[in-house]
């Protein structure tokens, strides 16, 4: 029998180093291991969340399937983090690369290692605006909106500049 084949988000985000090349190799890291990208958003510069002090981030959001749970998917792709030389330190922190799992199916899940959807994915508009570039109609299972309604609706006022 074969696997089940589920839709997974995934929200990359780099501010160290070269960032490009970074996400570039999360990218191709990505589809090796987790499955194909079938679409990707374009490239966003945002100044840093939370922690303010540390240089602007570039993200991008990819829609990816894959054959495995979410449990592996995130073991997986922190694997990747460590790979391409992610060190943690400070929380929200500076990075040279960051995966975070937005959307898994339309499931809801949580753990102490993992939340899905991604607890702050609606307050962040450096999320949102690829998110809603790739998936403006998608549904978030627990507030019930799309994305391109969360966008209208968020109140972050951090600027996201879309990369030419
Ligand atoms: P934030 O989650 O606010 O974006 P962060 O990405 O900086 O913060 P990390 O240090 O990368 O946080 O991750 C902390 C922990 O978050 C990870 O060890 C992981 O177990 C957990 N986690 C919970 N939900 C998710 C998710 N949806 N995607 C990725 N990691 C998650
Ligand atoms: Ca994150
Ligand atoms: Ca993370």
């Amino acid at each position: 029998m074969s696997e089940p084949i589920h839709t997974v988000y995934l929200l990359l985000g780099s501010n160290l180093g070269d960032r490009i090349s970074t996400l570039r190799h999360a990218r191709e890291a990505i589809s090796d291991e987790v499955g194909p990208i079938l679409l990707y958003s374009a490239l966003y510069e945002t100044a840093a969340w939370g922690v303010t002090h540390q240089p602007s981030f570039l993200n991008q959001v990819l829609k990816v399937l894959t054959p495995f749970g979410a449990d592996e998917v995130l073991k997986m792709t922190q694997r990747i983090e460590q790979h391409l030389g992610r060190v943690r330190r400070e929380k929200w922190g500076s990075r040279v690369i960051d995966i975070d799992i937005l959307y898994f199916d339309s499931e809801t899940f949580q753990s102490e290692h993992l939340t899905i959807p991604h607890p702050f994915l609606h307050e962040r508009r450096f999320t949102l605006v690829p998110l809603a570039e790739i998936a403006p109609s998608y549904l978030h299972p627990v507030l019930k909106k799309t994305s391109r309604q969360l966008l209208e609706e968020c109140r972050d006022e951090l600027e996201v500049v879309k990369l030419v």
